[in-house]
């Protein structure tokens, strides 16, 4: 075989790769939260959110140490996930995390990690709230998470019931063969079935300027092509908006069609930026973009109360 031959076939196989990006990368739980609560760290000082992002930061670490020491969550049987994956189903539907024991004491164990962390009085008695939460109330609080319905006069105690939930979910998802997963439906997790935080162009050198979708519950992230709505799927009437003096490295993609946006961050310009934790900082843009007449569509239990 000569050089050149060689040559054209590693050609080949990279070009190959590039056209097609896998359609689901799976989550790293163990590593995921740590991660995050750096993040909210880093983001932190000087910010005018400041006190919350310490606070998330801490709740992240709460679930890093949740994550790592919790044991791997048991999953449907592997015909039941590909029946419903061949039906455009997700495979691990968030609904059941709600019946889940797994669920109910992964939230338990949060609160008592929780309990020595310094916080602002009302997140305090949030924590109390949750904690005297009897079995009845628990579930209803993990079904208004996993339903998108939260009550706005209860946003601080559901914080520590969606922050125990993304752990289960994201253990949960990241036991699935990352083959399975087909696509469900536009703005719809393929592997729980939860709803989308934010986009993000990735920067790593195999998958470099391919865009995926972070799921706000299970962490999973689905490839979605650029300038198409999140949402509803539409490639007319998008539109990038942006604040402007601050980085770029954060838009809002705008359409037309379904009045909706979701953040898009750019990691190959910045690979630190997170989903969760920069959305939550960048809640400026939520503000020009929602004042401009767009809803937000991205999902992050983070920013309920804002
Ligand atoms: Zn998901
Ligand atoms: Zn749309």
């Amino acid at each position: 075989m000569s050089d050149d031959q060689g040559f054209a076939a590693f050609e080949e196989v990279g070009i190959a790769e590039r056209d097609k990006p896998p359609f689901v990368r799976l989550p790293a739980p163990r590593t995921l939260f740590g991660l995050r609560a750096m993040r909210f760290t880093t983001l932190a000082p000087g910010h005018q959110l400041e006190p919350y992002l310490r606070f998330l930061a801490a709740l992240a670490q709460a679930q890093d140490k949740l994550a790592q020491e919790s044991v791997e969550p048991a999953i449907p049987a592997l015909d039941e996930q590909r029946r419903r994956a061949a039906h455009a189903m997700p495979p691990l539907p968030r609904e059941d995390l709600a019946d889940d024991a797994t669920t109910d004491a992964a939230f338990t164990r949060l609160i008592a990690l929780m309990e020595p962390v310094a916080m602002p009085e009302l997140a305090r008695a949030a924590l109390a709230r949750a904690a005297a939460a009897d079995g009845d109330s628990r579930h209803a609080m993990f079904a208004a998470v996993l339903g998108d319905a939260v009550p706005v006069e209860a946003v601080a105690e559901h914080i520590f019931a969606a922050a125990a939930l993304q752990v289960v979910a994201a253990l949960r998802t990241a036991r699935l063969d990352a083959q399975l997963p087909q696509p469900v439906a536009d703005g719809v997790c393929p592997c729980c079935g939860g709803a989308p935080v934010a986009s993000a162009v990735v920067g790593t050198v195999d998958l470099d300027g391919v865009r995926y979708v972070h799921c706000s519950l299970c962490a999973a992230q689905w490839n979605h092509v650029r300038i198409k709505c999140v949402s509803c799927g539409s490639t007319k009437g998008i539109a990038y908006q942006e604040i402007e003096g601050v980085s770029d490295t954060i838009k809002a993609e705008t359409c037309d069609e379904c009045r909706t946006y979701v953040k898009i961050l750019n990691q190959r310009k910045d690979p630190e930026l997170e989903p969760i934790a920069d959305d939550v900082a960048s809640l400026g843009l939520d503000i020009l973009v929602t004042e401009a007449g767009w809803r937000r569509a991205g999902v992050n239990p983070f920013l309920l109360g804002y």
